[in-house]
This record gives structure tokens, C-alpha cells and sequence, in this order.
């Protein structure tokens, strides 16, 4: 019987860096530990079940991010399996390691390797030449199953050279991976800012946005398309989840835009309801542009708690350039009726887009403060504007010349700017996103010191992450906001 591996990025590459991987996003890596979760890889754990119900292929699924393998350990667990095929999703940020794991796999074993995703989708030749045996460019879950099926390769689309194909039914798929991983592993309290121990679901696929910057929407999919789930589906689905779990405490919507239909929402939350889930806690990745009172009040009455939503810039000029308009008075409104039903919200914001200075990027800072210090954010999260290839970002600031040449693991958003503007270099994109990075971290400890005192505060962290971590979490936010204290002293003193 052909045997299948499936396999998630490497869990701490050359560098000895954790992944956080998140192909159709971001992934990044981060130094300590403590800092460390993990994503349910999501189209991986689909494209599994899939397999094993529409294959014979005998399929295994391992994830190094989950398991924090380096290279050597994830070779040995791979090769145990004697794969004659083996099927990964790296992005740039990972490319360098995962590719090396693929090809000793390959030369060990003579595995066939299926490449997927966002950094073979916009590089396939290249992958090919390199060693790759096939490319699967786009939403690829149904161009790997025709591949395994053994169709005849020049009929099957999306598989590289031939042309995209059609995007999925997503009422067709059954539940993603859960038996050779467990879902509830990927619910780790307090992260990926989760309040409870959320399993990470999945509603919708896509968005009717077109922002210039974005995997999901640019190469994931090619298309400003929204699909919803059957709302039966889906609560049935969470109905499984608690049944099989019954330490799950709730559900992360992670998906592009949870409420592009309100439609949807206003029956998913009806339904939800309806079926007694509410006495679950909900969060959701939303868009600001659709939140009303009567969308955000079905939501709150059904149990979520938090939203999340991309509010990237303040700056008009940098907003037309990532094609995602901004409208303030709506941010503010969004945000405001949120607070009012008693939701809590989660903002996201960029650094160093296409037209962005120095000056720009300040009015991101400011929003940042006037919107925590309105109590309209509860958290958020700063990254620089990374222009993952394949994207319209990577070829506008390729064919200006702003992309700088160096190695793929530099594309990590969390770290590292790879693109220098004539007006705004790389030093200073940098300078300007850890200026943001210590506004967050000083707004947000101000807000909750103010509301919840050091002792309680400490008390959650305990409780959310084992007594060591949260006193070294403290200390090192001690630190950080004595370095963001010394450097506003620096500068009242010019
Ligand atoms: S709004 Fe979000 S999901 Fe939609 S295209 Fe923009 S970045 Fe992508």
C-alpha cells in the first residue's frame, strides 16, 4: 500500500529558532521558549482527511512545529514510516530547513516530494530544479489527492505546470486531522491569544478584500471570494469537538474574515444558541468594515468574547498603497459598539508597507495609543510589513528595487524588515516597529495595572502559564518597559 506522509514545518530550525509556522499568513520564529505556540496547520490537517477517506494510501500525519522537532529528530520520525511520498507546506520563512528535511528524506528512501503552498507556489521551477518532484500551486488539498489517486499528471489542475485550479466546495470536506494528532493539543491556554482552551476551527474560507500584502487572498487563493460552511456543519462540528474534548472550553474561529456575510453570522450565532453551545467562549478573526450593533450584540449573546480585526494603518496614503482602505470613525465605532455588548478586541497593525515613512508609520503609533488609552483595544499585535513572494507586495518592491537580497529566513515579520525605501531604510522600518512593539507592551500593562493591580495580574499569568514562565514573562516585561521609560527620557531631554 502507498504510504503518505504529511508533514508541517520544521519545529526549530538551523538557528535554533521555535516556528511558529502560518504559511497562508506569516510564520516567524522566535529565540526563547516561553514565546513559543503553535497553529493547527490547518489546510495540511484537511488535506489528511481528505486522503485517508478518498485515497487507499495508508496516510500518517506528524507535525515537528507541535512536537518542536529540529531537522535530525524530524528526519528519524519521518524516515520510522517509510513514506513513498511525502507532502509539505513551507513558506519562505521556512523554506531553507523544510526543503533540506524533504530532500535527505528523498535521499534516504526515494520518497516522492509534493511541495504545497505559498513559497512553492511562487517558485515551483525553481523547487523543481532543485529537487522538488511536484509543485502544487494555490488551494492545493484536491490537486494532492488526484496526485496520490494516480491521475495522469498533465489532468490535473493545479498541479505545476498546469494552470490553477477552480477553488474548492468547502461544504465538500469532511473534518480536518484529528486522530494522528489530537486538535485539543493545539489549544494551549493564552495562546495564540486565546483566554481559554480554544480548538481552533474554521468557518469560511477567504475574503472579499484585496490587500496587496496578503498570502491567503493573493496566492492561497487568487480570488476576493468568500465561501461560508453549511452552519449545521460547523455546529455540528463543535458539537463533535466538545463531545470528544470535554475540556475544551471553547473555539477560535481562524479564519480570514469569520463575518464578511452578516448573513451567516446572524445564523451561525442563532444556531449556536439554539444547539446549547453558548455556554462556550468564542474568538474570532473579524473585519471591522461589517461589525453593527446587531451583528456584534447575536455574537456576544452567543458566547464569543473576542474579536480580532486588521486595522494595519492609520495612514491614508499607506492604505491605498496595501489597497485596504482605512476609515477611522469606522474603527472607532466598530470597536466602540464591541465594547458596549462586552466583547473583548484584539487589533492587528503593519509597519513599513509600500509607501510608508518614518512619519506615516507614527500615525500607526498614535492610533495604537489614543485607541488602548480609549480602552477600545484590549491587545494587538505589531509586524512589519513582510512581502512574502507570490504576493503583489514582493513584485512591486521587487521591481522597484526596494527588496533586499538576502536569505529566505529573514522573512519573518516579527523581526526583520527585507525591503529598504530611498526615504525609509531597513534600519529604520526596524527602529520604528520596536518603538511600536514597546508602545503595545507599555499601553497594554498601564490599561491592565490600572484595571487588574500587579498582584492579580500575576496571578492569571500563573495560572495561564505555570509559575517559571509567568515570573520570567514579568521580569523581561520589567525590563522592556524600563528600556521603553529610558528611551522617552532620552528623548524629552533633546
Ligand atoms: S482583509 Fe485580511 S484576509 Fe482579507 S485580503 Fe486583506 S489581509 Fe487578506
Amino acid at each position: 500500500m502507498t504510504k503518505v506522509v504529511i508533514a508541517n514545518s520544521v519545529g526549530i530550525d538551523s538557528r535554533g529558532k521555535y516556528i511558529i509556522h502560518s504559511p497562508s499568513r506569516w510564520s516567524v520564529g522566535v529565540e526563547d521558549e516561553m514565546d513559543w505556540f503553535t497553529y493547527y496547520p490547518w489546510e495540511l490537517a484537511y488535506l489528511s482527511s481528505l486522503l485517508k477517506r478518498k485515497t487507499d494510501a495508508e496516510v500518517k500525519f506528524i507535525d515537528g512545529c507541535l512536537k518542536k522537532l529540529n531537522l535530525e529528530h524530524y528526519l528519524q520520525s519521518i524516515i520510522k514510516e517509510k513514506p513513498q511520498w511525502l507532502v509539505m507546506e513551507p513558506s519562505s520563512r521556512t523554506i531553507r530547513d523544510d526543503f533540506a528535511l524533504a530532500l535527505r528524506v528523498k535521499e534516504e528512501l526515494g520518497t516522492r516530494i509534493v511541495l504545497a503552498g505559498q513559497h512553492a507556489t511562487a517558485f515551483p521551477e525553481e523547487l523543481l530544479h532543485q529537487g522538488a518532484d511536484y509543485i502544487c500551486i494555490g488551494e492545493y488539498e484536491l490537486t494532492v489527492v488526484d496526485l496520490i489517486k494516480g491521475l495522469p499528471s498533465d489532468q490535473i489542475p493545479g498541479l505545476y505546470p498546469n494552470g490553477r485550479r477552480p477553488l474548492l466546495d468547502v461544504n465538500q470536506l469532511p473534518y480536518p486531522e484529528d486522530d494522528d494528532v489530537s486538535r485539543l493539543d493545539y489549544a494551549i491556554p493564552g495562546e495564540p491569544n486565546c483566554d481559554y482552551v480554544e480548538i481552533q476551527a474554521y468557518a469560511s474560507r477567504g475574503c472579499p478584500m484585496s490587500c496587496t500584502f496578503c498570502v491567503a487572498r493573493n496566492i492561497y487563493y487568487g480570488h476576493p471570494r468568500w465561501r461560508g460552511r453549511r452552519v449545521e456543519d460547523v455546529v455540528a462540528e463543535i458539537k463533535y469537538l466538545k463531545q470528544k474534548y470535554p475540556r475544551m472550553e471553547g473555539v477560535f474561529f481562524d479564519e480570514e474574515e469569520h463575518n464578511a456575510n452578516k448573513g451567516f453570522i446572524m445564523e451561525l450565532t442563532r444556531a449556536i444558541s439554539k444547539e446549547g453551545l453558548d455556554n462556550l467562549r468564542y474568538n474570532a478573526m473579524c473585519g471591522y468594515w461589517t461589525l453593527d450593533r446587531e451583528m456584534l450584540q447575536a455574537m456576544a449573546d452567543a458566547g464569543y468574547y473576542k474579536i480580532r480585526v486588521g486595522i494595519e494603518t492609520a495612514s491614508e496614503v499607506v492604505a491605498s498603497a496595501i489597497k485596504k482602505p482605512i476609515d477611522l470613525r469606522r474603527v472607532y465605532t466598530s470597536l466602540s459598539l464591541a465594547k458596549e455588548v462586552g466583547l473583548k478586541t484584539y487589533g492587528t497593525f503593519i509597519i513599513g508597507a509600500p509607501m510608508s515613512t518614518r512619519g506615516e508609520d507614527m500615525k500607526t503609533i498614535g492610533l495604537i495609543k489614543r485607541l488602548v488609552r480609549d480602552g477600545l483595544l484590549d491587545g494587538l499585535q505589531v509586524s512589519i510589513t513582510t512581502p512574502q513572494p507570490g504576493t503583489p507586495f514582493y513584485y512591486w518592491a521587487e521591481e522597484r528595487g526596494f527588496l533586499l537580497k538576502q536569505n529566505w529566513s529573514r522573512f519573518d515579520g516579527g523581526a526583520n524588515a527585507v525591503v529598504s525605501y530611498p526615504d525609509y531604510p531597513k534600519e529604520e522600518i526596524e527602529e520604528v516597529f520596536n518603538l511600536a512593539s514597546e508602545v503595545r507592551d507599555h499601553m497594554i500593562l498601564v490599561r491592565k495595572m490600572r484595571e487588574e493591580g500587579m498582584g492579580r495580574l500575576f496571578k492569571s499569568a500563573r495560572a495561564r502559564y505555570g509559575g517559571w514562565t509567568a515570573l520570567r514573562k514579568a521580569v523581561r516585561r520589567m525590563g522592556r518597559e524600563l528600556d521603553y521609560r529610558r528611551r522617552l527620557h532620552r528623548e524629552n531631554k533633546r
